[in-house]
């Protein structure tokens, strides 16, 4: 006699807002649904300010982050804190994870939104002084820069919303960039270029982090009102994100140069019963907003494939 196994409908494999969005969705529609994450709330939990997600003028990104959970968690999903480290198919074409802890899972469906991991510089110093004047996040340590110089790498979105929120505490914020226009959205340009302790570097990279017990000064690649070298007392590294497709890959599900998962409208893989949503698949603009809503089409994709069914929910 073979032992029964608990199959999932649908198996999300991320704990940020698309994948809590989406297993909101999937327990709604009455399916049987489990997430998987590593760590809960992604990378916008790192966002000191989030203001284009409609219905709140001004959240932190921890906090949407944690309303969107909760606000699932009142349905009957599944959590699992544990990392996936194979997703295999069966003979009878049921998704078969294997977690780090050693536990197999077994789902007729899979939604994946992995998303991304934060970008390191690979500069020497980097590592060094990893949380003792090297972040990666602006609203967890901007407040021990009080009265200080600090510099932050990056140009586009996270870059600038994060030199903003550390003109609240320090004395100057430089901006250090690679070309020779910053591109976050317009309304933050606007406020950027207007704010008197901001002042940014063009097309320079620091080629490395100097100090011997706290940072010292940022070696540049380009010189700034006639030095190489930068004084400052933290750096803030905010240069974007690197695509956690791996798992999908091993499975043969079809990713662009980038290594995004290529999905369609419906959040649909080249692989059925295998979908993807947020920042990990090739959607052209990434935000909260787009991922949650691809999150919402993953959801009810996956309830189509469940329930064989032809229904429109529209
Ligand atoms: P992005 O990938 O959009 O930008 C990364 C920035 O870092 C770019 O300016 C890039 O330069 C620069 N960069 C990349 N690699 C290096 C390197 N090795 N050395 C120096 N500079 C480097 O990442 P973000 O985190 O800013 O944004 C990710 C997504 O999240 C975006 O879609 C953004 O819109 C969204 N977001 C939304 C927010 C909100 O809604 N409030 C807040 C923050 C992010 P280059 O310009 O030359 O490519």
């Amino acid at each position: 006699m073979t032992a029964k196994i608990l199959i999932y409908d649908t198996i999300i494999v991320g704990g940020g807002v698309t994948g809590f969005a989406s297993a909101m969705y999937a327990a709604r529609l009455g399916l049987k649904v489990m997430v998987i994450a590593e760590s809960l709330g992604g990378t916008i939990a790192l966002a000191n300010a989030v203001e284009n997600y409609p219905g709140f003028i001004n959240i932190t990104g921890f906090e949407l982050a944690e309303k969107i959970r909760n606000h699932a968690m009142e349905y009957p999903i599944d959590l699992e804190e544990d990392r996936v480290v194979h997703i295999k198919r069966d003979e009878n074409s049921l998704f078969v994870l294997t977690t780090m802890d050693r536990k197999t899972i077994h789902s007729k469906t899979i939604i994946f939104a992995t998303g991304t991991k934060l970008k390191e510089l690979n500069v020497p110093g980097e590592k060094k002084f990893l949380n003792r004047g090297v972040h990666y996040c602006a609203l967890c340590d901007g407040g021990f820069y009080k009265g200080l110089n600090v510099a932050v790498i990056g140009g586009a979105d996270s870059a600038c919303m994060d030199a903003l929120l550390l003109t609240q505490y320090a004395a100057k914020v430089y901006i250090i960039y690679r070309k020779d226009r910053l591109r976050p959205e317009p309304v933050t340009y606007n406020r950027i270029v207007k704010h008197p302790k901001i002042e940014i570097i063009y097309k320079t990279n620091v080629k490395e982090i100097h100090g011997d017990t706290k940072i010292d000064y940022l070696q540049l690649d380009n010189f700034h009102n006639g030095s190489d070298k930068l004084k400052i007392d933290g750096v803030f590294i905010a240069i974007g994100h690197t695509v956690l497709s791996d798992l999908a890959k091993e499975l043969s599900v079809e990713l662009n140069d980038k290594n995004e998962v290529v999905t369609d409208k419906n959040a649909q893989t080249n692989i059925p019963g295998f979908f993807a949503a947020g920042d990990v698949t090739n959607g052209m603009f990434k935000q909260v907003i787009t991922g949650v809503g691809e999150g919402v089409h993953a959801a009810y994709s996956s309830y189509r494939y469940v329930t064989g069914t032809k229904f429109e929910y529209y």
